[in-house]
């Protein structure tokens, strides 16, 4: 069915109390071209190939038509943002268009980023350029490949119409083209969706909202009442824990994990202004929004997540008559981050267990990547390369980005070194078993800020073949592949100083 005309200014922008959901309508767009999509999510959804190569696939995924069933609406949330509570906020630009039931009785809610306003758009349009929509479109299956937990992508699709976005040339705004992700999960429920209701004492929708979200998406809990819900709020810790122990473990920094882009299920989401670190830094962010606080940095995830979980709990209080079973919840948080923590620690530096020596062993190993500037992704690589017989500094070589740095920790990395062969030495695994297990822990190609962005340059420009091509590298980011040389490189120096490549504002 098709969709009427812009009304105007779209949907009133406004409070909504007492509820967890609008009902509102995309608004269509001029122009629907689908410019890529994962066919391995279609198929998930049980979208055939057929369908997706149909005029309909572009014209429904771009707002301009509903499937029979389809009835959208904008989800009503609040969260803390930098650190402080921002009341109500909601799916200012997101409109979800229903659920699919696939064949294997997966729930899959179809979610349109960029379809126009909604009630929560507040002073913005509700659409999203096509240089952040690709960032998400490609980033969210880089990182199911990767193996952390995350929402998924569809269909990435043009509209046809020019956005105007934070981009300036000569002082003036730059008009943008626009385009619509949709994106897939099971939820996309956040710790938001109960600091809202939690915050205006609606403590009967708060009850409602965590009974919905345990029967539809934790159907493994048992149980019943404050027991229940104690066991329901320890799975979202242990989940999020896992999900930036990842993180951590492949480079990938949020960029703004404030609690409304927290997910209930532990999955990545909101990809904004994220990034990856290139030259190891704890310290790094790539958002600009946040280049004073620093808050979202690398290096404080692990601590941003707890901080948030806190605010989530404080949420859920009401439901409790005793703080206890929340307490539990957040101490599963650290037990599991640690564990993860060890886990990987071990998994990167191809051990079979990792002892607290190993994992001083394995700081000392981030202090030079950090006092080097080496590149994270290329070092660990390499270390896969280093014969423990015969340890030498020279397969290091190419990871770094300057040589003065790389000759001032030259004499602490050949002693590193040599301490970490013997550690490999003294380690009962096989030397084939320990490579193909670090090259399981240790991706070799990810989704480098430079690398989208020469992928968006070519598609400002009509050329997707710089998506499709990331497409093929990213579905598999462990396996070194020849040709792919350029996807495995350090960043290049133009990518130092472009504007918009490595810094990146929220809400673009
Ligand atoms: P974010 O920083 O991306 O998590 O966005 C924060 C809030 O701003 C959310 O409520 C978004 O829905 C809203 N928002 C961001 N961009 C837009 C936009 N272009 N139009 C309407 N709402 C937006
Ligand atoms: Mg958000
Ligand atoms: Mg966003």
């Amino acid at each position: 069915r098709a969709l009427p005309g812009d009304p105007e200014q779209g949907p009133r922008r406004r409070e909504v109390r007492g509820a967890a959901w609008s009902s509102v309508l995309p608004t269509p767009v001029t122009a629907p071209t689908l410019l890529a999509h994962w066919p391995e999510v279609a198929d998930l959804l049980g979208l055939s190939p057929a369908l997706v190569a149909s005029a309909d696939f572009a014209q429904v995924f771009a707002g301009n038509a509903l499937l029979e069933g389809m009835q959208p609406w904008a989800a009503n949330y609040g969260g803390h943002q930098f650190g402080h509570w921002a009341g109500q906020l909601g799916d200012g630009r997101a409109i979800s268009l229903g659920e699919v039931l696939a064949a294997d009785g997966r729930r899959w809610e179809l979610q349109l980023k960029g379809a126009g306003p909604t009630p929560y758009s507040r002073g913005a349009d509700g659409r999203a350029v096509l240089r952040s929509s690709i960032r998400e479109f490609l980033c969210s299956e880089a990182m199911h490949y990767l193996g952390v937990p995350t929402t998924r992508a569809l269909s990435l699709v043009g509209t046809g119409e020019d956005v105007v976005r934070d981009m300036f040339y000569d002082g003036h705004a730059r008009p943008e083209p626009g385009a619509i992700v949709c994106r897939v999960a099971p939820s996309f429920l956040r710790f938001g969706s109960f600091e809202l209701p939690a915050s205006r004492g609606e403590e009967a929708l708060l009850q409602q909202m965590v009974d919905a979200c345990i029967a539809r998406d934790f159907p493994g809990l048992q149980g019943s009442g404050e027991s229940l819900h104690g066991d329901w709020f320890m799975q979202v810790c242990v989940r999020t824990a896992e999900m930036v122990a990842h993180w951590m473990r492949v480079g990938f920094v949020h960029g703004v994990m404030n609690t409304d882009n927290m997910s209930v299920l532990g999955l990545t989401i909101d990809y904004g202004p994220y990034g990856w670190l290139e030259d190891f830094d704890p310290g790094w962010t790539p958002n600009t929004t946040d280049a004073q606080g620093r808050r979202y940095r690398f290096g404080t995830q692990p601590q941003v997540a707890y901080w948030n979980l806190t605010r989530f709990a404080q949420a859920l209080a009401p439901l409790f008559g005793d703080v206890q079973p929340l307490q539990a919840g957040l101490d599963a948080y650290q037990a599991t981050l640690g564990a993860c923590v060890r886990r990987d620690a071990a998994a990167k530096l191809g051990l079979s267990a990792a002892s607290d020596d190993d994992l001083q062993l394995h700081q000392r190993w981030q202090q030079l990547m950090e006092q080097g500037g080496m590149d994270m992704t290329l070092a660990y690589r390499a270390l896969m390369t280093l014969d423990p017989q015969a340890p030498d500094r020279g397969v290091l070589d190419h990871v770094f980005y300057d040589d003065a740095r790389a000759a001032a920790v030259h004499e602490p990395l050949v002693a590193w070194l040599d301490d970490y062969a013997a550690r490999v030495r003294a380690d009962p695994q096989r030397p084939d078993t320990r490579q193909a297990g670090m090259a399981r822990a240790n991706p070799l190609y990810v989704l480098r800020n430079w690398l989208a962005q020469e992928a968006i340059d070519r598609a400002e420009q009509g050329d997707l073949g710089g998506v499709l091509a990331l497409q093929q590298v990213l579905r598999d980011p462990y396996t070194e592949r020849a040709g792919l040389a350029h996807y495995a490189g350090k960043r290049p120096a133009w990518a130092d100083h472009k504007a918009g490549c490595s810094m990146l504002s929220c809400s673009s």
